[in-house]
């Protein structure tokens, strides 16, 4: 195992033709990167930028939207996990713009932090209509399948805002070709997916690719590949989370997000509608769906646009197109506390994450006692 130290090292003393923008797409990494500080010590030459990483903040606002509704007119109880609750959108329903704003209107709205405490709420109040608002990406989404194909109480029903990673990766890869020269790709989402899964970024967009952990070996590892690769123009697949990261994935996860789900086309907050990127309930959970006993605020496709909007700066940022400290709300009219984007709430927003962090795209740096600027992300 390289220690922190002999991979810095070995980073320094890779050859770099130009500086390089690796795009990192998960918001586990986007945090160990700056809490161990990597954009200061890389500075000019290595541009990390997070992307779509945060299930949070690419939940639509019309399946927010439509769970606020229930909570407040169908006199449904409400579960979801934490982060989801604080959630803002920018068309009050009936005045409440989260669903804690519902919560605080008297609405039945509680957080979980498992699946399994949804079905006990469930199981615990027979007499009430229980709703699972199931926000995630694959890796939350194999025990939600897990759950649901086990036997459920009557009185559960499932709100899907289910999502999977690489069709939007795809999405951000092709409509900013030439923007990113390699990515790090998501190491909880690959370990139940496989390495494989992550083969159409040099197949489709012929860039390097590394699935990473989460401690700073794993990802200087990462970082070390992408760069040897760019510097010798020799594109491959590598793994720096072998512990853990296996080809094929896990077999048993994949094979209940099969059995439980079917892929959709999906909308993505902040960026649109993403072919095959949603996950959906299959047939035989059909009477699980929320849809399916109660009516939508909007009675068109839940896959359309509502017509809600999110700040453009929030869309900025999740497509990795703007550091957050680039959004004029950012530190002032949007903080942790009083969130104006949902890239502010989440653990794994790139904005609750720098802003938590104090991470910064320029920092002023003091040589020979004089005070400098130095940008260190584009
Ligand atoms: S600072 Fe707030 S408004 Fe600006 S991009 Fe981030 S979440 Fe959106």
């Amino acid at each position: 195992m390289y220690s922190v130290e002999s991979l810095l090292s070995l980073i320094k003393k890779t050859p770099l033709t130009k500086p390089l923008r690796i795009l990192n797409v998960c918001g586990g990494h986007e945090r160990a990167i700056t809490r161990a500080g990597f954009r200061t010590l890389f500075q000019h030459n290595i541009h990390l930028i997070p992307g779509p990483g945060c299930p949070v903040c690419i939940c639509p606002e019309e399946d927010i939207a439509f769970a606020i509704h229930l909570a407040l007119n169908e006199n449904v109880v409400i579960v979801s996990f934490g982060d989801m609750l604080r959630v803002p959108i920018d068309c009050a329903i009936d005045g409440c713009d989260s669903l804690i704003a519902a919560k605080n209107s008297g609405a039945d709205v509680r957080p979980i932090s498992s699946v399994q405490e949804a079905v006990s709420i469930a199981i615990g109040e027979p007499e009430k209509a229980v709703v699972f608002f199931a926000v995630g990406f694959e890796t939350t989404m194999a025990p939600v399948a897990a759950a649901l194909l086990a036997d459920l109480p009557n009185n559960l029903k499932v709100l899907l805002s289910g999502r999977l990673t690489w069709p939007a990766v795809a999405h951000v890869l092709r409509s900013q070709k030439d923007t990113f020269d390699a990515l790090i790709a998501p190491g909880h989402v690959a370990t139940i997916m496989g390495c494989e899964e992550w083969q159409f970024v040099i197949d489709h967009h012929d860039l390097p690719v590394s699935i990473s952990g989460f401690h700073p070996e794993s990802l200087l590892l990462s970082i070390h590949a992408l760069i040897k690769n760019c510097s010798s123009r020799v594109i491959t697949l590598n793994n720096s989370y072998p512990e853990v990261v296996k080809h094929h994935g896990n077999s048993a996860a994949k094979t209940l997000l099969k059995t439980a789900f079917t892929q959709v086309d999906a909308h993505w907050r902040g960026i649109g509608v993403i072919p095959r990127s949603g996950f959906s309930l299959a047939a035989k959970l059909s009477h699980l769906d929320v849809t399916n006993h109660y009516e939508p605020i909007d009675s068109s496709s839940r896959i359309i646009q509502t017509g809600l909007k999110t700040p453009p700066s929030c869309e900025q940022v999740i497509l990795g197109q703007m550091a957050p400290d680039g959004c004029p709300f950012f530190g002032k009219e949007c903080i942790p506390a009083s969130p104006k984007g949902a890239c502010m709430v989440s653990d794994e927003g790139a904005c609750r994450i720098w802003y938590s962090t104090g991470e910064r795209s320029v920092i002023e740096v003091i040589e020979k006692g004089n005070t400098q600027k130095v940008e260190i992300k584009s």
